[in-house]
């Protein structure tokens, strides 16, 4: 009895000496990381929507995560698209301190859909570092022909959320009535709209609800006059910004495969709209993310 005690001690000292010393070494690394950043006197960055489970990473992922947190990147947030993706962004997070995910179900993904997918998207949410419901939403561009199936997989999702008690990513193309309607629909549920096109008038509505407005490098574009009026009236505790990588490059790399360091010229556009300077742009998006995605540092 007494040797099996001491067996036991034993392995359990190993154990948690093991586990003291990468927490500690890990802490230490992301410190002395952050000091260096500091030094070269780059801006910390939060990219709130990011798609490193998209096949355009397929053969240089793990090189792409060393760049962009090289870069400034301090906190990357991957939504999914289906279970696979979720899947895969919960791996990222496990691999990475700097990432989170999200779960859930886009909505161009309606019909790909398994039976017991939402079930899946439940048990997957309860991973520490999964910190949101998305991206969920409407596609009116891509999906005007499965609007029925859509707003049901929508309220699904908000419900699910709702009694998660977690945010929502929400992705709204084309679809802003029906959008805001789920929004109304669910009053203590909260979340962003990510890629933000509404209007003012609707980015009034969301922020009155406790909801946050999110812009990808569509800000930049010449033709971005409605989201850039928005992004000028947002009360600061409210913005956040993304890439949405591989897609909506900024200027002037449009165009090209995205990754978050480019989040820098979305960050950029955002500070001279405000009148602001970029290091302020990019604390205030970074202090947000945080916020939102309930973040402890
Ligand atoms: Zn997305």
């Amino acid at each position: 009895m007494g040797k099996s005690h001491e067996y036991l001690n034993e392995n359990l000292l190993l154990f948690f000496g093991k586990m003291y010393d990468t927490i500690v070494k890990n802490k230490f690394q992301v410190f002395f990381q952050t000091i260096n950043r500091i030094q070269r006197g780059i801006f910390m960055y939060f990219d709130t929507h990011a798609h490193y489970d998209d096949e355009q990473f397929e053969t240089d992922r793990e090189q792409v995560f060393d760049l962009i947190h090289e870069s400034g990147v301090e906190l990357v947030m991957n939504p999914a698209c289906d279970i696979a993706s979720g899947k895969a962004a919960v791996s990222y997070a496990d691999k990475y301190s700097w990432v989170y995910a999200a779960v859930g179900i886009h909505p161009q993904s309606v019909l790909e859909m398994m039976p017991g997918d939402i079930e899946e998207v439940k048990k997957m949410s309860s991973h520490p570092k999964v910190r949101a419901i998305g991206e969920i939403g409407l596609d009116y561009h891509y999906g005007a022909d499965t609007k029925k199936e859509q707003i049901e997989l929508f309220y699904e999702q908000m419900r699910l959320a709702d009694m998660l008690d977690l945010p929502v990513i929400v992705h709204d193309r084309e679809a802003h009535a029906d959008c805001i309607d789920a929004v109304r629909a669910f009053p203590n549920v909260r979340g962003v709209f990510h890629c933000y096109s509404g209007s003012l008038e609707t980015a009034k509505e969301l922020i009155r609800r406790g909801w946050y407005i999110s812009f990808t490098g569509a800000l930049t574009f010449k033709n971005a006059r409605r989201a850039a009026e928005v992004a000028k009236w947002l009360p600061d505790d409210r913005i956040m910004v993304e890439t949405d990588c591989p897609y909506m490059a900024p200027v002037p790399l449009r165009g090209k495969r995205c990754d978050s360091s480019m989040l820098q010229y979305t960050v950029g556009v955002l500070a001279e709209i405000r009148g602001i300077s970029p290091g302020k742009a990019a604390e205030l998006t970074l202090k947000n993310g945080i916020n939102f995605f309930d973040i402890d540092l």
